[in-house]
């Protein structure tokens, strides 16, 4: 940072003190230390983690001082994250549910705090693509170019999931890990949630654009990354999100990626599973 960088986040820092003060003079202000609660918070890049870097750089505790619900993973690619109502679960590789330690840490998630803008039913959901089309025509009606969190709870007469194997250093690239230590789970009749995230266009270079979801299931026994998945009837809430911000990483391998290169058809594959 320049020295004129420097002075000016200073001053805006002195610039923010003194409005937060007036407000508070006024009677007027939150709580400073109350959490954001319309903002997506993202650890990293997921360009990072289809490169390989499974490094945690964000504990559990502080995942939950920025949201209550989302999507991710853990240190050393080790099972799928799923945040509902403040708790940090993992679908491991064996499909086994278990609660996240506070001292694990995070190398790519999503999550925010979950303030439902609008509830709908669908009913009819044949498929995980019959699902996003549903929600993208929602999202189409209220801007394709905001971020939304969803939770869709109901009975699935199917649910396909994947998790995968804990991951030793020098860590492979994330396509290559899938086509080997990927777990697949399928349930029938099965009572749950799953949590997703919708990234507009403009996310493509730093996320998956459009949806990604994650499953658990109401006995918290089964979950994990949803591959497909259908249901007679699911009770959708909508969080409409129009703020961003991302904790990058600082560690030797993520500061040397070549970002450069379009890893999107690597993308697609670790999140479909299609080629
Ligand atoms: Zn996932």
């Amino acid at each position: 940072m320049n020295k004129n960088r420097h002075l000016k986040f200073h001053y805006g820092i002195r610039i923010f003190l003194a409005v937060s003060m007036l407000l508070t003079a006024c009677g007027s202000a939150s709580n400073a230390s109350a959490p954001d609660r319309e903002v997506i918070n993202q650890v990293s890049l997921l360009q990072g983690l289809t490169f390989g870097d499974y490094n945690g750089s964000v504990p559990v505790s502080q995942l939950k001082k920025l949201g209550d619900t989302g999507i991710g993973t853990f240190d050393a690619l080790n099972g799928e994250l799923i945040m509902l109502e403040g708790t940090v679960y993992r679908a491991a590789h064996d499909g086994s549910i278990e609660i996240a330690a506070d001292d694990e840490t995070i190398p790519f998630s999503n999550v925010t705090f979950f303030d439902a803008d609008e509830a709908i039913k669908l009913s009819g959901i044949d498929s995980v693509n019959v699902l996003k089309a549903e929600l993208d025509r929602k999202v189409h009606e209220t801007g394709d170019n905001r971020f939304y969190m969803i939770r869709a709870e109901g009975t699935f007469s199917s649910m396909q999931v994947r998790s995968e194997l804990p991951q030793t250093k020098p860590y492979k690239p994330l396509a290559e890990v899938l086509e080997t230590d990927q777990t697949f789970f399928d349930y029938e009749n099965i009572k749950g949630t799953v949590v997703g995230l919708y990234c507009p266009d403009y996310m493509n270079d730093l996320n998956a654009v459009g949806w990604h979801f994650h499953f658990i299931s109401d006995d918290r026994k089964s979950g994990g990354h949803v591959l497909d998945l259908a249901a007679d009837e699911l009770e959708v809430s909508i969080d409409r999100t129009d703020r961003f911000s991302m904790a990058l990483p600082d560690n030797e391998m993520f500061n040397s990626f070549d970002l450069t290169i379009d890893q999107s058809d690597d993308i697609k594959k670790v999140e479909t599973g299609e080629e």
